[in-house]
């Protein structure tokens, strides 16, 4: 059997938002020899290749219309553990959830998680992912103790904090456009329980929001909850939940809270209601009103009944709170797109109110929004500030005129953000200008990156969309922006190429 993809077959891929979506051809090794293998290939053929984990970013990050894509999934074993130190070394393929199964009855714990346990360690580290503490514990790639990575080359690099630097804190956070990670050594956390001690209480307003989560940088985790319906004095109010491991000996039956059956999360709502099935009744709710009603009710709840609430919660519970509705991103009957943007502390309280009233007066209803506290880290494209974020999630309309004046939105708030020295993640992306990503990187992550490519990856093999849309163009001085629908990667069908072996059209 040959073990390139089949070059007769183009296969749809979408981002996790739906939003972005194209055909590629398909390729799925499990061994790095494959890979390297398939690397000339490409070039033989003129293709460029986009690195793929479980395709959970937004937008286009993972995408690459016409060419190959290099899905990882596969790739996913367990090379090393030492439950006495917490190092686990794995292939990029293993998951978030994967890792907590593997460790967590040992005593140990993922030290960042996303909002979803999907993810794969490869697209984690691409992104340089941060967790509800990341003003404290920093970005997942602060504590990768190593890593190896395939460049297209030919070349298979080990890198580490201290060997070959460099390359150690661009590769991560590069969006796969230097190389592919193939092994990735982790320091996990110690655990003592798998409960948290978590405590909710409601903020009245964005100020109020802002100012406890400061407040409460001593906590493990924070996140807050920010109601996007209502305006005036109550704008941007919403609930905090802070949580804290526990210590040694505060959990009197530490082997059941971590065993993994307890940290299951329950298939059914109440009960009763098979939470498989409730996707398909969210887009009954996904409206200006259903939204308002939903956002009053919880915030109601978080003032009165929960309000200084005090509890034990299971970590994965805790952390992983999307999973609790499978396959919830299919109630956006066009896609939804995700926005986030990171503020520095002193300008994100007028950055966020303008935002959310932008959004308000053009009509455009934000469902789940969520802040949370941020440091700046050392990697090439890091998204962090010492400040916040606050990501909205956005439905897609329907009409080619609503979404271009969801993209026209998106614009306006992209330029509050800018103007306030605000940045941006590509793992969230579908809205940049290149313009836009040359502001907010600045020419001297633009030349390192450069330069980096060239010397990782001269023939230009690895490629995205959203290599093609932002940074490709911005490396070239920004060139003139992708027209609404390009950019926003609307679903477009009728546009989606059909290119064939060698045809090149996109990119290389
Ligand atoms: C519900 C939900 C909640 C989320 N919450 C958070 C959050 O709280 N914090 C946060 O930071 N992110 C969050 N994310 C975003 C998500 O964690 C990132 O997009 C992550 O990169 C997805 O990993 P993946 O395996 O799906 O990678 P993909 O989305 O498939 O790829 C991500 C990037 O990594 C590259 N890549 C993939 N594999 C490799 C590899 N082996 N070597 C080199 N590059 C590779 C790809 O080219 C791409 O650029 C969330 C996403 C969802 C859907």
């Amino acid at each position: 059997m040959s073990i390139f993809p089949d070059f007769d077959r183009l296969t749809p891929l979408t981002g996790f938002g739906r939003a972005a979506q194209s055909t590629s051809y398909l390729y799925r090794p499990t061994h790095v020899e494959q890979i390297a293998e398939l690397f000339r290939e490409a070039a033989t053929r003129g293709l460029s290749v986009a690195l793929r984990g479980a395709g959970r970013s937004y937008g286009d990050a993972a995408l690459n219309a016409g060419q190959i894509v290099l899905d990882l999934q596969r790739m996913n074993r367990v090379l090393a553990w030492d439950p006495a130190t917490g190092v686990i070394t794995v292939e990029p393929g293993v998951t978030i959830e994967q890792l907590w199964k593997y460790t967590l009855e040992d005593g140990w714990w993922p030290p960042v998680v996303p909002g979803t346990m999907f993810p794969t360690l490869g697209g984690c580290l691409g992104m340089n992912i941060h967790g509800k503490n990341n003003y404290h514990t920093g970005p997942i790639g602060e504590h990768v103790l190593a890593c190896e990575a395939l460049l297209p080359t030919g070349e298979l690099v080990r890198c580490a904090p201290g060997e070959r630097p460099d390359l150690f804190y661009s590769l991560i956070s590069s969006a796969g456009l230097l190389g592919v990670f193939t092994s990735i050594t982790l320091q996990l956390k110690r655990i003592y329980s798998g409960d948290l001690a978590v405590e909710a209480w409601a903020a009245p307003s964005l100020q109020d929001m802002l100012a406890d989560i400061d407040r409460c940088r001593e906590a493990d985790y924070i996140v807050g909850w920010v109601d996007g319906t209502t305006g005036g004095a109550h704008l941007g109010r919403g609930q905090i939940h802070r949580a804290r491991y526990l210590a040694p000996g505060e959990d009197a039956h530490p082997a059941h809270s971590l065993s993994l059956a307890y940290q299951d999360l329950p298939d059914t709502l109440f009960g009763l209601i098979p939470k498989a099935i409730i996707w398909r009744f969210m887009p009954l709710g996904l409206n200006r009103l259903g939204m308002r009603f939903a956002n009053l009710g919880k915030y109601l709840i978080s003032r009165t009944l929960s309000h200084h609430h005090l509890y034990r919660q299971g970590l994965v519970a805790f952390n992983f709170l999307l999973d609790y509705v499978p396959r919830w991103q299919h109630g956006y009957r066009h896609g939804l797109i995700q926005y986030q943007t990171f503020i520095p502390q002193a300008q994100a309280a007028d950055v966020y109110r303008a935002q959310l009233a932008e959004a308000q007066g053009r009509g455009f209803a934000t469902f789940v929004n969520v802040l949370k506290r941020h440091r700046p880290d050392r990697f090439l494209f890091s998204h962090a500030v010492d400040g916040y974020s606050l990501a909205i999630d956005f439905k897609v309309p329907g009409s080619r005129s609503g979404r271009t004046d969801l993209y026209a939105m998106t614009q306006r708030l992209n330029e509050i953000a800018l103007e306030a020295g605000g940045r941006f993640y590509f793992a969230k992306d579908s809205t940049l200008t290149p313009a836009a990503a040359a502001r907010y990187l600045g020419p001297d992550t633009l030349t390192r990156f450069a330069a980096l490519k060239a010397r990782c990856d001269p023939g230009g093999l690895l490629q995205t969309e959203l290599y093609r849309r932002v940074l490709a163009p911005a490396l070239n001085g920004g060139a003139p922006t992708a027209p609404a629908a390009a950019a926003l990667r609307l679903p477009e069908r009728a546009a989606v190429p059909e290119a064939g072996p060698g045809s090149n059209g996109q990119g290389r």
